[in-house]
């Protein structure tokens, strides 16, 4: 198997070539057709997340085909389609786990940062930590889902946004982009707040009633705002748009300093959560509600070979939609 690699942080991936892995005991191996990239990946790459181990192979938006299955997995079978996202393993006998909030469990354990990625031409996952793929998407189409699209749907839910309210998106990447079409199923107004005036017209087009820059107020308070963009600044830009009682939700596994704020712009029983991770069953969720809207996706398409360029491009906001990388076919890279 091929894979792109990371031996240290600061510097591109590299390629490298491995044996092809065996699934252990609930593992699965899974051919990957494709991989999105995401900020958190581009994060890992250049130090601003420490990695948990080196070398370490990102991508945990993995989407391929099962070719061998571990001793005592049930419910998986070699051919089905599966996809592979952050959220890579828990203890499932934590407090946490078993209140329905594996997302927080200490010992959880991640595709791509603890675990070997989806940039890569096989991965090995845990089966049940795998996820079924609705069949209206295609591999492309689907890889970015499981990211952008997960965290984007707790996001809303953090968010506590009900259907019909009034919410501000700040920052307008990929999942960004997805979690728009969500809100907008569910009859909300939405204010979207982007320095780029390519990302404005593009929620526009995609039913945001109001866009501008993240030093302007929409022209309605909010009930919920989620932040996407990675700076302190946005989430206290955010609050301050915010109505009585409404909710910040910062999408950020890594965020720069928060400037110092006004407690006036929290009064009122205002409030900023982080978002943390996802549940197995805000995937399936998300993935059921994908397919019922439908949501589309936009990716920018790259040969997995060239994920550095891909990361490059995510780093200048030089990505359309997601970039997604795609693997070699698996007739093509055995002959
Ligand atoms: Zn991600
Ligand atoms: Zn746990």
């Amino acid at each position: 198997m091929r894979a792109m690699a990371l031996e240290r942080p600061g510097a591109p991936l590299n390629p490298v070539e491995r044996p092809d892995p065996d699934p252990g005991p609930g593992e699965l191996v899974i051919e990957v057709a494709a991989c999105a990239v995401c900020r958190t990946d581009l994060q890992l790459a250049r130090g601003d997340l420490p990695p948990r181990r080196l070398p370490i192979v990102p991508g945990h938006q993995a989407v391929g085909r099962v070719i061998a299955v571990g001793p005592g997995v049930t419910g998986w079978a070699v051919g089905e389609r599966a996809g592979v996202a952050w959220l890579g393993g828990t203890d499932g006998t934590c407090r946490f786990c078993r209140s329905g909030r594996e997302n927080l469990c200490a010992e959880a354990r991640f595709t791509g940062w603890d675990r070997d990625g989806g940039f890569a031409t096989r991965l090995v996952a845990r089966a049940d930590f795998a996820l079924r793929l609705p069949p209206a998407f295609d591999d492309r189409a689907a890889a970015p889902l499981l990211c952008g699209g997960v965290i984007g749907y707790r996001s809303l839910k953090v968010a506590g946004i009900a259907p019909g309210g009034r919410l501000g998106l700040y920052g307008f990447g990929a999942s960004a982009l997805l979690t728009l079409q969500v809100a907008r199923f569910w009859g909300c107004q939405v204010a979207v707040a982007t320095r780029s005036p390519a990302e404005r017209a593009r929620a526009a087009a995609l039913g945001a009633q109001w866009t501008g820059g993240y030093d302007e107020l929409p022209p309605f308070p909010l009930d919920a705002a989620i932040t996407f963009a990675p700076a302190g600044a946005v989430v206290v830009a955010a609050l301050r748009a915010l109505d009585r009682g409404g909710t910040v939700a910062v999408n950020a596994i890594h965020l720069d300093e928060m400037p110092a704020f006004s407690y006036d712009l929290l009064w009122l029983e205002r409030s900023i959560r982080s978002v943390a991770n996802f549940t197995r069953a805000d995937a399936q969720e998300f993935l059921d509600l994908a397919a019922t809207i439908p949501i589309r996706t936009e990716s920018d398409v790259f040969p997995f070979e060239a994920a550095n360029e891909a990361l490059a491009r995510l780093e200048a906001g030089q990505v359309k939609g997601a970039a997604v990388l795609v693997m070699p076919s698996p007739a093509l890279s055995a002959a």
